[in-house]
């Protein structure tokens, strides 16, 4: 047998091609040239809470060059290490986004829509595939009863509309949170960003996306049965109405986290650390350790939007920090 040494490693397929001519009686060549796939697996994974099925829906990952201010208050030599820790291509930060579907039973619940298919440039089918992954799980867009945003950023809302920009779940109730719509469609909130490019871009996209369709918007509180066994939980800081869920159903639930962090592999880690996407970063900050040492103390199942797919996990303390432990594929339900 082969031992394992770096040397052995490092000279791979010349090694191995080596030991083969070496060998009297090597094995035929491959019958035939099969074709590579070329493409990935669709993306979706089902769980049960309780009596509920749910399926985890991959919106795709975004891979780009770090922004020199993605952490706002760390030097960009220590964000690129936490990427390289992740083994993340270098130089370059990976975003996955991840819509949950939630089946009660009596209603077909999506929770986030992801990025929209009319909506990118800069990778190219690599977001935007809610829709191909809910048809690869059998669901049909029409039979999307609610469609509950967590708060009102472009990777969670603007997969409502179709690539046409027709509605992309034309039966579905769209459930936003109040104090994020109040805030999002402020003309005065809006005047006032148009000196930070990213908060203007911001604001322009929800009156965009929610062109023409603003009076069909249901605004939910915090605190409530916003559908099913679903509770909106006060989650602010990322925006000024960010919401987690808690889905019950039985004795089981699991708490839809949103974007308390962003990556986990930054801002789990180092729970202190502001991505350039929160609004108000001390209050995001707070919200993350309320949450996160709730979510450890109870041993919850936690759903991140931007975990990596299928994007489910516990989470742990580790000492000042936290430490997400994925689930293990699971081949039934
Ligand atoms: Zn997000």
């Amino acid at each position: 047998m082969t031992d394992l040494s770096r040397r052995h490693l490092l000279a791979g397929v010349a090694a191995a091609g080596a030991a083969t001519a070496l060998t009297p009686f090597a094995a035929p060549a491959a019958r035939a040239a099969v074709p590579a796939a070329g493409a990935q697996a669709p993306g979706f994974y089902r769980y049960k809470v309780g009596a509920y099925e749910c399926t985890s829906i991959n919106d795709g990952a975004r891979s780009f060059p770090l922004p020199d201010t993605f952490v706002k208050n760390v030097p960009k030599e220590e964000a690129l290490a936490a990427a390289e820790a992740a083994y993340m291509p270098k130089g370059m930060v990976t975003v996955p986004f991840n819509p949950q579907l939630i089946n009660t039973g009596g209603k077909l619940v999506l929770i986030d829509c992801g990025n929209g298919i009319a909506n990118f440039e800069p990778s190219k089918g690599a977001v935007g595939r809610t829709l191909q992954n809910l048809a690869a799980a059998g669901v049909d867009p029409k039979s999307i009863d609610v469609v509950l945003m967590s708060h009102l950023h472009p990777d969670h809302t603007n997969g409502i509309r179709a690539a046409d920009g027709s509605m992309a779940f034309p039966n579905a109730e769209i459930m936003v949170p109040a104090k994020d719509w109040e805030f999002w469609t402020s003309e005065d909130n809006a005047a006032k960003a148009q000196s930070n490019e990213m908060m203007k871009n911001y604001f322009a996209n929800v009156k965009k996306i929610y062109a023409g369709i603003e009076s069909k918007v249901t605004k939910y509180d915090w605190g409530k049965e916003v559908a099913p066994g679903i509770i909106s939980v006060e989650a602010s800081g990322h925006t000024p109405g960010h919401t987690a869920f808690v889905v019950t159903s039985n004795n089981s639930k699991i708490l839809v986290q949103s974007d308390v962090t962003n990556i986990p592999e930054f801002f789990l880690r180092n729970p202190d650390w502001h991505v350039a996407y929160d609004v108000d970063p001390v209050q995001a900050q707070a919200t993350r350790h309320k949450f996160y040492d709730m979510a450890a103390a109870e041993k919850a199942l936690v759903v991140g939007f931007h975990f990596t797919f299928p994007s489910i996990g516990h989470v742990e303390k580790d000492g000042t920090k936290y430490r997400l432990v994925p689930i293990a594929w699971n081949p039934v339900i």
